[in-house]
């Protein structure tokens, strides 16, 4: 009878084996074959071979780790015999043990259910899962440098019972992660500081716990995610979601325990609701490219607003600040930066979804005595206050409305006070040279007569001047005058110092 020898785990095979794999050097647990489709005799083979490669690994084993090295793991999804019957057979091997059962460079081609081997430790290094792979109940879990090609779930159906999970990832790449009723108590993605290719596209919790900390970050490379999702989770150790493109961000009746770092992220869609941040959060120089609503979200701590982009509607109006936030530099545009990376060009007032808003970051800037910046959002709080007054129902707010925002932007501008005193100024004077006297065009209205007698009975202006009559419509320009002149001083100064 042939025999063969495999040149990866070096035990010799026979023809049986080498007539199905169509290879002298490899044994059927390292062939190269393809093992995509189902196929009843290979894995009866395989089984066998496993089964002998661990009882042989087992004996006279110093360090208790026995180690699989490139070893390709069929498909043996079945009515009858899924893949949990393989690791049933590998369980019962390890039932009284202790060992480290270690898959390097290995790949598996099925669908993979793995729980925890009693007392083992399991580690995959370098693999590749090419299908689902389901975790359940697992004490000992680690991966490394391990590509999960399809879809990874570990998920706990039992109601308020949390699994305790010593899971960990080491700089993996994903694809689709859902983890549903999961205590982790590692750090989950646990990247090295050279990792440069952690990749994630779809990443869910619900109803978890991380004891330890969340870091979803690239080495400062954009990592681009399409979902991601934290539904009732609670977060007890810093989360780190820095320099990633998010499509979809969920933050649902979530509780963040510790500092949160959000900074440089730019958010497509977001969805926030009921959220608590029990620690400082920042959002520095993010992007957030949708209408943002806080929504029953509430910030124990400082938030930080600083450099932060808002391009549509902010609405902060059911936020809860109990601490004070920076909203310093926020701006509805993009800036550009120098060489020297400090930002060109002013900020521009963001659109506030309502006047809440605009008073919540014109009150934040008060409460830092940083006068300038809140009033330009009371400026903002203005125009929204505008937009509420109904001119039926408040006709006299609304006409004061309407010349404060004429006369002076609500005093933000005072460039255009001076522009109305010119203007007024001009006009009246070219009407009294171009007619003569300019209360002569109206003198003959018989109605003008009375008011210009009271004007001179109740002429303020008597006071500073020699007592010269004073017509209505001149008492009217000295009104409009003096109004515009208040309108020019607290403009200057609303651009300088407090009011
Ligand atoms: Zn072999």
């Amino acid at each position: 009878m042939a025999e063969y020898t495999c040149s990866v785990c070096n035990v010799k095979f026979y023809d049986r084996e080498k007539k199905f794999t169509n290879d002298e050097n490899k044994c059927i647990l390292h062939s190269e074959m393809d093992k995509n489709k189902y196929n009843g005799l290979l894995n009866e083979l395989f089984i066998e071979r496993i089964e002998l490669y661990i009882d042989k690994n087992i004996l006279n084993n110093k360090d208790n780790k026995v180690t699989f090295y490139n070893v390709k793991i069929p498909i043996f999804k079945t009515e009858t015999r899924d893949s949990t019957y393989l690791w049933d057979k590998i369980s019962k091997k390890f039932e009284y043990n202790n060992f480290k059962i270690l898959f390097i460079k290995s790949v598996f081609y099925g669908e993979e259910k793995l729980s925890s081997l009693k007392n083992n430790y399991l580690i995959f290094e370098e693999c590749d899962f090419l299908k689902k792979v389901i975790i359940s109940d697992c004490k000992e879990l680690i991966f490394s440098n391990t590509r999960f090609h399809t879809y990874l779930t570990y998920k706990n159906d039992l109601k308020e019972q949390s699994i305790n999970s010593n899971l960990s990832f080491n700089d993996c790449i994903f694809n689709i992660i859902e983890f549903k009723g999961v205590t982790f108590n590692n750090e989950l993605f646990a990247n090295s500081k050279e990792n440069k290719s952690f990749k994630l596209e779809e990443l869910n919790f619900e109803n978890c716990i991380l004891k330890n900390r969340l870091n979803l970050l690239n080495n400062n490379y954009l990592l681009k995610i399409n979902k991601l999702y934290f539904i009732n989770t609670i977060l007890e150790n810093k989360v780190i979601i820095k320099s990633c493109e998010i499509k979809d961000l969920r933050l649902i009746e979530t509780r963040f325990k510790n500092f949160c770092n959000f900074e440089k992220n730019k958010f497509v869609s977001l969805s926030l609701n009921e959220t608590i941040f029990e620690k400082m959060v920042s959002f520095q120089q993010t992007k957030f490219l949708t209408n943002v609503d806080f929504y029953y979200v509430t910030f124990k701590e400082h938030s930080i607003f600083k450099n932060t982009i808002f391009t549509n509607e902010l609405n902060l109006e059911n936020a809860l600040f109990e601490k004070n936030s920076s909203f310093l530099n926020i701006s509805a545009h993009e800036r550009e930066k120098d060489y020297k990376d400090k930002y060109k060009g002013k900020p521009i007032n963001i659109k506030v979804a309502n006047r809440e808003t605009a008073r919540i970051i014109k009150d934040s800037f008060e409460k830092q005595n940083n006068i300038i910046e809140a009033n330009k959002y009371y400026a903002v709080e203005m125009k929204e206050r505008e937009k509420e007054l109904e001119i039926i129902k408040n006709p006299l707010d609304s006409i004061v409305f309407f010349f404060h925002k004429l006369s002076s932007d609500h005093s933000q501008n005072w460039m255009l006070s001076l522009f109305w005193i010119f203007l007024i100024s001009y006009l009246v004077t070219s009407v009294k040279t171009t007619y003569g006297m300019f209360e002569t065009i109206l003198y003959n209205i018989f109605i003008y007569g009375v008011f210009d007698k009271m004007a001179n009975i109740i002429n303020p202006f008597s006071i500073m001047t020699r007592g010269e009559s004073l017509t209505f419509s001149m008492l009217l320009f000295k009104i409009i005058i003096a109004y515009l002149i208040y309108q020019f001083i607290v403009s200057v100064r609303q651009n300088t110092r407090r009011k």
